[in-house]
């Protein structure tokens, strides 16, 4: 078991920007990451909104930029899952995969995942046609006919970058306006032979064997469905919070967002939450990272407290 000053939970970017934000500030810092630093960045083919790369940066790129960040400073940064958070302000003891750490103050920054679409089917298709990362999987189906399901910016996103490798896209929103930028909807309107946008639709049924073959679409105006042949189904109808390991009692709002304050406190004194797991707004890396040094400064002025 090593002690630390802080232990900052997931390696995205809220997390790499509290640690470094602490770790800058003298604080001794454990930064456990399940997969490996980035966070949702690595699901991103480009970043056309982080200041300061006007031409877009690549999602990869960016996430390795983060990570450089922290090299030379006092962050060590094991591949492991927290499992729990445990004790209270000053001496908290952090359980993950390869052990257990103690710390006095713990910052949460493990984001969040995409949420599924619930049909009967979609776990036992996941990895065969079903898909929730373009970047990861899109290159699977070049020159096929794939669909994306979501009507918000992740999913107009992964649908133009789609475009750069499939035969045929079809985009299906449950309603009859986009929740993302009207940018990203001219540009995807533009090219209507590859491009089928398909409102006021939900997905019911997905079909197929061994592979997705095809999906049953209804339209919720008129109720009627029609059988859609597909080879890829693209997920992105949404972010669920990663929050298995919090302690009992942390106030959570009713999507399952940790609710905080405007310095990024939450309801269990010496625990801060940053970035994506935070119920706000906008869920955006320049947020995360906002919110990652702000939840920092605030970990920093509690670990003074504890020690005048
Ligand atoms: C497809 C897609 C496109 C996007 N496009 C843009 C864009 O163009 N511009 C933009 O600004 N934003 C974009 N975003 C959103 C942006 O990526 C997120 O807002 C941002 O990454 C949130 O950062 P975060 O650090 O809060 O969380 P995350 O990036 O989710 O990082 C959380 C990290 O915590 C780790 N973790 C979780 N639980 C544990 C645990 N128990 N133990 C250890 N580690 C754990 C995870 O593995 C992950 O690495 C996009 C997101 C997606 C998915």
């Amino acid at each position: 078991m090593k002690a630390y000053d802080a232990v900052v939970i997931g390696g995205g970017p809220a997390g790499v920007t509290a640690a470094l934000y602490l770790a800058r500030s003298g604080c001794s810092v454990l930064m456990p990451e399940r997969l490996t630093s980035g966070g949702q960045l690595l699901q991103t083919e480009a970043l056309e909104n982080y200041p300061g790369f006007p031409k877009g940066i690549k999602g990869y790129e960016l996430a390795d930029l983060f990570a450089a960040h922290l090299d030379g400073l006092a962050v060590d940064r094991p591949a492991t899952v927290v499992e729990s958070i445990t004790g209270s302000a000053g001496r908290f003891t952090v359980r993950t995969s390869d052990g257990e750490h103690t710390c006095k103050t713990v910052l949460v920054c493990s984001g969040a995942k995409h949420r599924q679409l619930g049909l009967e089917d979609e776990d036992r298709l996941r990895g065969k046609g079903v898909s929730y990362c373009a970047l990861c999987d899109g290159n699977f189906y070049r020159n096929q006919t794939v669909a994306v399901v979501g009507g918000g910016n992740a999913a107009m996103e992964e649908s133009l970058y789609l475009t750069k490798i499939v035969g045929k896209l079809h985009l299906i929103h449950r309603r009859d306006s986009f929740r993302g930028l009207k940018v990203y909807e001219d540009r995807l309107e533009s090219m209507p032979d590859k491009v089928n946008i398909i409102r006021s639709s939900t997905i019911t049924k997905l079909h197929g064997e061994d592979f997705l073959t095809g999906l049953t679409v209804k339209n919720l105006l008129s109720g009627q469905e029609e059988l859609l042949p597909v080879d890829g189904l693209f997920v992105y109808v949404g972010f669920a919070p990663v929050t298995d390991f919090l302690p009992q009692g942390i106030v959570l709002d009713e999507q399952g967002f940790i609710v905080t304050d405007t310095e990024m406190r939450t309801s269990i004194p010496g625990i801060f939450a940053a970035g994506d797991i935070r119920s706000k707004l906008c869920r955006q890396v320049i947020t995360a990272a906002g919110d990652g040094a702000t939840a920092a400064q605030a970990a920093f002025v509690f670990l003074e407290q504890l020690h005048a």
